[in-house]
């Protein structure tokens, strides 16, 4: 089996994996400006995706520019992501140079979809192609390819520990060759009832005290994931942004969430704001909690309610994951301070952030590969990949990570 990486090995962003140049495992995109996309657009015999973010699904409907588009394999949570970031690009991008496709690519993509459901198999030009549920988010899978000589295991974004809205990873089909993320290779996460508790008890804080929260969440997954730790607590909430538009998508293939009753509950519980500014600017001064994209306080109706409640300490925001270098979000962590609509604003409001991540840690990704112990393993997907591998070296038969535009040879031992 001959596996070439697109991208997404040393850097978290446009994860594309080609196996035996026939099928294309992921075709995402980093969302920076200007952004970035894989480093070839190949020919595939299909694709098939791992899961519906960004990096991992952002740059699919270029595949069909200028050829035919081959059928695309995912399932149903991951297909309605992929039509709402899609979207959502070409209303950032579309019509300029930084985005190699347009709405009608992402039609053409859209209409050469099939929906695939955890553990059933489709045959493509000889691979015999399976997802597992990978518990990261809904619908969210690891992706097994048989050449018939050789059985890959792309993890994708994983996570072996608890959340409320996905059940965790636990299939281990048999393979012979692992390519695994490893975004958080070296942490070690809290235990999730401790940061529901800390997060908990900042919100009842700030309230008591007359303050609003801010909750800044990312969209697909962690926007719903924190209105279920909400509910679970009783915590009245608002919820605005582009997490609102998966909501009815999330439920209709309630097979993908771990509890279908709590979900609805959370959903039908949350006060859904589709205002405009006004309405934002009133909610901001009544006390409340706002669980608001974007989760990095990049853009996203966030931002407007950062400007109504940062002037005063009695406030609050509660960021809920990592803040990536050079982020608004990381600068206001680090200086009390961020951009807010291009000028740099001091904030008074109270900041923490909590650990509500959605991968595995070392430990996670460890158990996971003790799995694997006879396996090839190839460690993509994080900033530092090099340790990352120090890290889960000796899992596996053999621990390495993979260049930039390598094209590898692979097969049992
Ligand atoms: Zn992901």
């Amino acid at each position: 089996m001959e596996l070439r990486f697109l991208g997404g090995t040393a850097e978290i962003g446009r994860s594309a994996l080609l196996v035996n140049e026939t099928v294309l495992v992921d075709f995402g995109m980093r969302p920076s400006t200007p952004p970035g996309w894989p480093i070839e657009t190949p020919t595939p015999a299909a694709v098939v995706l791992s899961h519906g973010h960004l990096d991992h699904v952002g740059a699919v409907p270029s595949l069909c520019v200028g050829r035919e588009m081959p059928p695309v394999y995912a399932t149903p949570p991951t297909l309605a992501c992929l039509r709402l970031l899609a979207t959502d690009t070409l209303g950032l991008h579309g019509g300029t140079p930084r985005c190699p496709f347009t709405r009608h690519d992402l039609e053409t993509a859209l209409a050469a979809s099939e929906a695939v459901g955890y553990e059933e198999s489709v045959t493509v030009a000889g691979h015999e192609i399976t997802l597992y549920n990978a518990g990261h988010i809904p619908g969210s899978a690891h992706v097994l390819v048989d050449d018939g000589e050789t059985r890959l295991l792309y993890t994708g974004d994983l996570h072996t520990g608890e959340q409320r809205l996905v059940a965790p990873s636990t299939a281990r089909p048999p393979a012979d060759v692992v390519v695994i993320e490893s975004t958080y290779a070296d942490e070690s996460h809290p235990r999730r009832a401790a940061v529901e508790a800390a997060f908990v008890s900042f919100v009842e804080e700030t309230r008591w005290q007359g303050g609003t929260v801010l909750v800044p969440t990312f969209a697909v997954g962690r926007t719903q994931e924190l209105l279920l730790v909400c509910a679970a607590h009783d915590i009245d909430a608002y919820v605005d942004g582009m997490g609102t538009r998966l909501f009815d998508d999330f439920d209709r293939h309630p097979t993908y969430l771990r509890d279908h009753d709590a979900y609805r509950r959370a959903i039908s519980r949350a006060r859904v704001v589709t205002g405009r500014t006004g309405q934002r600017r009133r909610i901001a001064d009544e006390g409340a909690v706002v669980v608001s994209t974007s989760g990095m306080l990049a853009g996203g109706p966030a931002l407007t309610y950062l400007e109504c409640i940062r002037g005063d300490p009695t406030n609050a925001v509660a960021l809920t994951g990592f803040q990536v270098p050079g982020t608004a979000g990381a600068e206001l962590l680090a200086r009390g301070a961020c951009p807010i609509n291009g000028t740099v604003r001091p904030v008074s409001a109270r900041v923490e952030q909590f650990s509500f991540s959605a991968h595995a840690d070392g430990d996670g990704l460890r158990s996971f590969l003790t799995a694997y112990p006879a396996a090839e393993t190839f460690v993509v997907h994080g900033d530092d990949p090099v340790s990352a591998a120090d890290t889960l070296s000796g899992c596996s038969r053999r621990t390495r990570v993979p260049e930039l535009g390598e094209s590898i040879i692979v097969g049992p031992s």
